[in-house]
Parts: structure tokens; sequence; C-alpha cells
């Protein structure tokens, strides 16, 4: 449930309501020809252009396993809106994601802290690299009808 009440700054972590951000001065910027504009925190940061600058941790694994590679992504990013609930924000995410022939997984994991985000990022590379984890077979089907005789 995504919370579009509380904006949180990545740099300094003011939690900003969002009356108080809407009253934010509009900043504008041309870059490469293309009118830019943002609002911006007391403690300089650009919302939404520097989202990546001050957090951000990514991980690319590849694992041997009996039925072939793993190719997988690990993203940790900053969240500038509460993906949580107002009583429990989530400012920070994991996204997890392997795409394969034989196998295809995505999956979100979300904090409310920096050191939290940090350290669920670290265990999860961990657990990848520890091969803890499990390869379950899927059974599908292919449908079939015969229609030659319509
Ligand atoms: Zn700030």
């Amino acid at each position: 449930m995504c919370q579009l009440n509380y904006i949180h700054c990545g740099k300094c972590g003011k939690v900003y309501s969002r009356e108080e951000f809407q009253k934010l001065n509009d900043q504008v910027e041309v870059r490469d020809k293309q009118r830019i504009v943002y609002k911006s925190c007391s403690c300089g940061y650009r919302f939404w252009d520097d989202r990546f600058k001050y957090f951000r941790l990514f991980d690319k694994l590849t694992i041997k396993t009996p039925f072939g590679i793993l190719n997988i992504e690990i993203s940790t990013v900053h969240l500038e809106i509460n993906h949580g609930t107002d009583e429990k924000p989530k400012w920070y995410e994991t996204l997890i994601t392997c795409f394969e022939k034989f196998v295809e997984y995505e999956k979100i994991v979300r904090y409310e802290t920096e050191l939290q985000a940090q350290e669920g990022h670290r265990k999860i590379v961990e657990k990848f690299k520890n091969f803890d984890f499990q390869l379950k077979p899927q059974i599908t089907y292919t449908l079939e009808i015969d229609l030659t005789d319509l």
C-alpha cells in the first residue's frame, strides 16, 4: 500500500507531509535544453532527481545450479514516498529479479531505515551466495482442443 501522505528526503531524512511538500518552492533548471522543475529539501536534496544519489546498493550474481545458470540482480534503493503505513513507514526497498528460461523470480522487500535496508540487502546477497534457496519444479499444462471438425 503506497501512502502519498509523507515524503522522505534521501539525504537528511527529513519527512514532509504532503501539505508541507507542496509549499516547497519549485526550482527550475534547464538541462540539455529541457526545462526541469523540481522541489528541493532545505538540505539541498532534489526530490526525484537525487533519489539514487545518496543511497543505492546493487549486486549482480551468477550462480551455477544443476538446472542452469541463474543471473540474479539485487537492487536496494531509497523510496521518497512512504510505501508502508503512517505508523510503520517504509522508505527503502530491495528488488530481487531473476529471469531465466527455466525459472522466473521477482520479489520486493521493504524497510523503514537505511540501516535495515543495508542489512537486508547484505543478507539476501549472502543467502544466494551460500546457496540458501531452493529450486522447486513447477508443473505447467498445455491446452489442446480439436478444431478440425468445425
Ligand atoms: Zn534533506
